[in-house]
């Protein structure tokens, strides 16, 4: 049910919703252009009889959120570009608010699916989206972002890469292209140059990098960290992440590599991630 109506930012419509949910208004101004971009569906639930509203991850805007309507109708406009994961050519009422954008298009360029049904690769496009969703900011677009994230659900569809440097890949570029990449060299706290001990070094994950003997002492939460490892995980921060092999991944230090980087996530957001325990195998 649609109601129009007027407040003091201007005209709206207010829109009828499921109980529990109170009135969410979506403010219209007139001879707002329609905005298109590419687009990565990161979330979408029912909002109403006919309504979806969701998240939208995009090469051109960055992440925001939206409501279909008449996309849960049989004949629906928006047919299947909502799915999960899609990857699709979107147009909405971009209305330079915090409000919600009224996505007008939806055309699917591609579907995830995974080989055989591998649940771990799925499992691995979920952490992608939960990624995205924690780490990006609403309306902040990042290009080399969005095509990083596109590649990865490819990779992810294809058995022939390996889905532990897949995973690994995304993990550090993220962190990079969205200025959270761990200091490798130097001392995350003091920026001294770190030595390491014997070929160990000490990470810390609350301070996002390596520590040097005076910053790590006394400090929580460290892991001692093999030089190898630092020199593996360093390499796929390259800045040119389109050359980071995908097909192999190191045999040893696998288990070293995955608590490091659950510890990092977790430290940096101060909460667990729901697909964590999911990805177990990543370090076996
Ligand atoms: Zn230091």
């Amino acid at each position: 049910m649609i109601f129009l109506g007027f407040r003091a930012e201007g005209p709206a419509i207010y829109l009828a919703q499921p109980a529990g949910l109170g009135v969410i208004s979506i403010r219209t101004q007139p001879h707002v252009p329609a905005q298109q971009s590419d687009a990565i569906v990161l979330r979408m639930t029912p909002w109403s009889e006919t309504s979806l509203i969701g998240s939208l991850y995009t090469r051109d805007f960055g992440k925001i959120s939206v409501v279909a309507k008449g996309a849960r109708r049989p004949k629906s406009p928006f047919e299947a570009a909502l799915d999960l994961l899609s990857v699709c050519r979107v147009v909405f009422i971009d209305k330079s608010s915090d409000s919600l954008y009224v996505l007008t298009e939806a055309k699917l360029s591609r579907r995830f699916r995974t080989t055989g049904g591998e649940l771990l690769r799925l499992y691995c496009a979920y952490y992608l989206v939960e990624l995205l969703e924690k780490l990006t900011d609403q309306h902040d677009p990042q290009r080399e972002l969005f095509d990083l994230a596109v590649d990865t659900i490819r990779q992810l569809e294809h058995s022939e890469s390996e889905v532990r440097s897949v995973v690994l890949r995304f993990e550090l570029q993220l962190l990079r292209l969205t200025g959270h990449l761990p200091s490798f060299r130097l001392c995350a706290q003091c920026g001294c140059e770190v030595e390491a001990k014997s070929g160990w070094l000490t990470y810390g994950p609350l301070s996002t990098g390596v520590l040097c003997n005076q910053c790590s002492s006394g400090g929580r939460q460290l892991m001692r960290i093999p030089i190898a490892v630092r020199d593996y995980v360093e390499g796929f921060a390259d800045t040119a992440w389109q050359s980071i092999p995908v097909t192999e991944y190191v045999e040893g230090h696998r288990a070293t590599i995955r608590a490091m980087m659950i510890k990092t996530f977790t430290c940096m957001l101060d909460q667990r991630l729901k697909l964590h325990p999911y990805l177990e195998e990543l370090g076996r």
